[in-house]
């Protein structure tokens, strides 16, 4: 006789659930995982890459980085085991301004100087240090350290930056203009577009006057910059609309078909009627003066962008302070230089308004000056949303100022977008969104920023006709330097001067730009790098799968900027064919975590410090990962009842697995085809939905197969407990358990791997046996005949709709009747379906009664029934389907089995047939 069946201990099955496991610890964590990375890549696999956008190495790891590291490797490990050869390539953003303030802030703190020097020295040493401790939060906790990353301050890094750089130079892509850029005034720098936010902000409707040049006639135009009006080069109409003259203040004013119900609506008048037409023809051929701001002769041109409702349906244009006004005064004026009303410490630069600051006061000065010159027709102050710093909150304007930009105006580059929906498999909450934040993408990039951390940006140009110095010779010889010392050189003007002086470069006619590039241009070449790397050890790796994961905010950011370079650089390819972004971490209220915010701290020393990480990796697993992430200890109770559920259920099949005895033919009953068949089901479902990136709808799956898993463990403890370890039957619920259990490693492998791991004795799971058992599942349920898969359908369908009504009554009958254990009762059966008799034994299985027995005349329940029948109590199931629950303890024919506890028809011994068996 076995160990197992001399403990015939039901209580402790009960127990089963209470166990604590043993949760295992961050540091033993660090080395599950390095294990998993050294000895489980397939080599022989085709090559697939993950490679990290742009952390940013400025603070200490915090709960968001958590999301973002969990679905990274996730990512990794189910493309392990889909059999790639993979590589996870960690990589950190060190340059940028959040870094350069934190510097300024150290040297002003430690009072030292403040100048490009001292920032930059600054800002290295915060770079590192960050980078070292996040490596450091990193090994301690989540994820294994890499062997290999790239930062992209390493001279390495900073080659290839420059290397591209050189090489859109030479594919003409690359120029040095005046141009309008976002601009900071508070942080004196001009900002990429994934640096800029909208936000409510007061705006100054203003309708105003200008002269049409030898007429008596005046011109009505519309705009919302109000400080953009001493910078007006031209007007718009659309020569499609139609126009009219109204008398306003005494003058024969032109304004569009619209205007006039507006001035009434304004004023609550009903002066202004289209009595007057004018032809657009006309207005076209004329010129206008602004003259209090010296403005004069300036030219009307037709645009289809001006739109009939808008304003007076004619519009000012400023090119030095809008993208669409830039664009349209190009058109007419190509290659003229802008010019900014404005300078760069945001006052204006017009003698009427000096010391006057860009803004309110601005806006309030020039209209106060229009109303004095009788040239103001009225003012409507409003909100609307306008651009703010995404780090400051204040105010963005357009400004222009010389910069080097990227045109992105190239053949089909804006098509990149059709290229990316067609080609790359976008899992975004709203693929449309991010495809559309493209297109919306002005015509070229500015690259290049006024500030002291970064990589320069090595051009020289010349300064009559700002041409780019294209030089083969000194482009090797900069490279060559940056290789061996970095770029820091260039930040000297002294050493400029040598190479000035080295290659015969006349210091009056050439300039070298110390301005550095922008972040998002050096994280964009995070694939060029990659692709530098891979032909040095000539990899082959055209055909290789390109993953990226980021959160929701880099589709504005790092995606666009890594597919525009990759396409500009490397002959029209994509950067990547897989795109994953997940939304942000938030409370359940939907607060974001955020240093100042009390309770997102407290949450986050929780998740960090007292968590295991692998209920943490479960809590965001669990989730939708599209959208935002909540963290409560609601949710991370629950992922730790899961978490515990299945290392508990795990540990169960381990200890018996022992028993199991490939030689015994089974007694495959209805319960294992049954669940055999939905162990099947539930991998094939969590195996789709991870291949289409539904990853909270996969492990929903999981946990729903750990909840079957855990009902079969329950309703076969009597025979894994009482029956002998050796029979069919014994075996064929333990190969079942043992489906359960392979499909449950398999499916939570990838998120709770150390646990996993762990529990196969600290050994990789051999997912090839696994897939074995998972294969082998089907085979069984081939065995079954057609008509018996239908019953056996039937039956269960019918048995859980049983067991359903019968808890309550079970709970009632327990209450009512002080009944101590399920086994005291028995259950008789009414019906004219034939099935009824295949599932009675699943559903005495399922009921964890003494018997289940189909009503017969003369049977003894007529005799009883008056005791303890529950005749209000009897379940319908089909019109002639009745259940007759009764307490059998009470029944003198029946006794109690010493061993298992069931109760069975009287005789001499005082065990059961099946428990004499096993002792025998
Ligand atoms: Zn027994």
């Amino acid at each position: 006789m076995s160990d197992l069946n001399n403990k015939v201990n039901k209580s402790k099955v009960n127990k089963l659930n209470n166990l604590v496991p043993s949760i295992i610890c961050f540091k033993t964590i660090s080395m599950f995982y390095k294990s998993i990375e050294v000895s489980n890549i397939n080599i022989n696999g085709p090559l697939y890459f993950l490679h990290d956008g742009p952390p940013y190495a400025n603070g200490d790891l915090h709960i968001g980085h958590l999301l973002n590291r969990t679905m990274k490797d996730l990512i990794v490990r189910h493309a392990m085991l889909e059999g790639y050869n993979v590589h996870y390539m960690m990589g950190w953003d060190c340059h940028g301004l959040p870094i350069e303030q934190k510097a300024i802030q150290n040297l002003k703190t430690k009072n030292i100087e403040i100048n490009f020097d001292s920032i930059r020295k600054e800002s290295k040493e915060i770079a590192n240090y960050y980078i070292n401790a996040q490596q450091n939060q990193i090994q301690d906790g989540f994820f294994y350290k890499q062997p290999h990353f790239y930062t992209t301050k390493s001279f390495e890094y900073q080659n290839t930056i420059l290397t591209s750089l050189f090489n859109l130079v030479k594919k003409c892509f690359i120029s040095i203009e005046n141009r309008p850029v976002y601009y900071s005034f508070e942080e004196k720098t001009n900002l990429a577009l994934a640096e800029v936010e909208y936000a409510m902000i007061d705006y100054y409707s203003t309708f105003f006057l200008a002269d049409i040049v030898n007429s008596e006639l005046k011109i009505a135009i519309w705009t919302t910059q109000v400080w953009t009006i001493p910078g007006n080069e031209l007007i718009i109409i659309n020569k499609n609309h139609k126009y009219f003259i109204h008398n306003i203040n005494g003058y024969d004013v032109i304004s569009g078909e619209n205007f006039a119900e507006k001035y009434n609506q304004h004023f609550k008048t009903k002066t202004l009627s289209n009595n007057k037409n004018i032809s657009a023809e006309w207005i076209l051929s004329q010129k206008y003066n602004i003259p209090l701001f010296g403005i004069f002769e300036k030219n009307i041109y037709h645009s289809d962008t001006v739109q009939q409702n808008l304003g007076t349906g004619i519009t000012h244009i400023a090119p030095a302070h809008g993208f669409d006004d830039f664009i349209i005064y190009n058109n007419q004026y190509s290659g003229q230089m802008v010019k900014n009303c404005v300078d760069l410490e945001g006052y204006l630069i017009h003698p009427l308004l000096k010391e006057i600051k860009i803004g309110t006061q601005a806006n309030q000065k020039i209209a106060q000056l229009l109303k004095d010159n009788n040239a103001i027709i009225y003012v409507e102050i409003g909100q609307h949303k306008n651009t703010v710093s995404w780090r400051s909150k204040k105010p963005v304007y357009i400004i222009s100022t010389l910069q080097v930009t990227i045109n992105l105006n190239i053949d089909d580059l804006r098509n990149i977008c059709f290229n990316i929906s067609d080609k790359v498999k976008i899992h975004a909450n709203d693929n449309l969104s991010f495809v559309k934040s493209i297109m919306s993408r002005p015509l070229s990039w500015c690259i290049s920023r006024q500030r002291a951390w970064g990589t320069p940006c090595m051009l020289i140009y010349n300064k009559k006709n700002y041409r780019i110095l294209e030089s083969e010779e000194i482009n090797n010889y900069l490279l060559e330097r940056v290789s061996s010392e970095g770029v820091d050189f260039w930040f000297d003007e002294n050493e400029r001067n040598k190479i000035f002086t080295l290659f015969n470069l006349d210091s009056n006619n050439y300039i070298a730009i110390v301005d550095i590039l922008d972040v998002w241009f050096e994280s964009g070449l995070t694939r060029t790098n990659l692709n530098k790397i891979l032909q040095n050890q000539n990899i082959e790796y055209k055909n290789s799968k390109f993953v990226v994961c980021e959160g929701k905010d880099q589709e504005r950011g790092w995606f666009q900027s890594l597919a525009i370079l990759n396409y500009l650089l490397d002959e029209k390819t994509l950067a990547y064919n897989k795109l994953y972004t997940h939304g942000f971490v938030c409370t359940e209220n939907g607060t974001k975590f955020s240093k100042s915010d009390s309770e997102t701290q407290e949450l986050n020393k929780i998740v960090l410090n007292e968590t295991s990480p692998e209920i943490v990796r479960l809590m965001f697993v669990l989730q939708t990962y599209q959208n935002d992430v909540v963290v409560s200890k609601h949710i991370l109770q629950y992922a730790e009842h899961c978490y515990k559920k299945i290392y508990n259920l795990s540990k169960y099949y381990i200890n018996l697995h022992h028993y199991e005895n490939n030689d015994i033919e089974h007694e495959v009953s209805q319960i294992d085809f049954y669940l055999r068949d939905k162990i099947k089901n539930y991998v094939d479902l969590y195996n789709k939905n991870i291949k289409n990136g539904h990853f909270s709808t996969a492990y929903k799956y999981g946990v729903e197969l750990m909840i079957s898993m855990s009902e079969f463990v329950t309703i076969s403890k009597d025979i894994l407990y009482c029956d002998l370890s050796t029979s069919g039957i014994f075996q064929s619920t333990l190969y079942t358990l043992k489906l359960f259990y392979q499909a449950l490693v398999y499916i939570f492998y990838s998120t709770i791997p150390a646990t996993i791991l762990f529990l196969l004795n600290k050994k990789y799971p051999d997912l090839s046996t696994n897939q074995h058992y998972i294969d082998k599942i089907s085979e069984y349920y081939k065995e079954i005949t057609q008509e018996n898969k239908h019953n056996i359908k039937i039956s269960f369908t019918n048995i859980i709709k049983i067991q359903n009504e019968f808890l309550p009554i079970l709970d009632y009958v327990k209450k009512t009747f002080d009944v101590g254990h399920n086994y005291e009762l028995g259950l008789y059966y009414e019906s004219d379906q034939e099935y009824c008799d295949i599932f009675k034994e699943s559903l005495r299985r399922y009921l964890d009664i003494s018997f289940v027995k189909e009503y017969q005349e003369n049977e003894i329940v007529d005799m009883m029934a008056k005791k303890v029948l529950l005749d209000e109590k009897v379940i319908k199931l089909d019109s002639t389907f009745k259940i007759y629950i009764i307490n059998i303890s009470l029944l003198n024919i029946y006794s109690k089995c010493s061993r298992c506890w069931r109760y069975f028809q009287k005789e001499k011994h005082l065990n059961c047939k099946r428990c004499q068996q096993v002792e025998a």
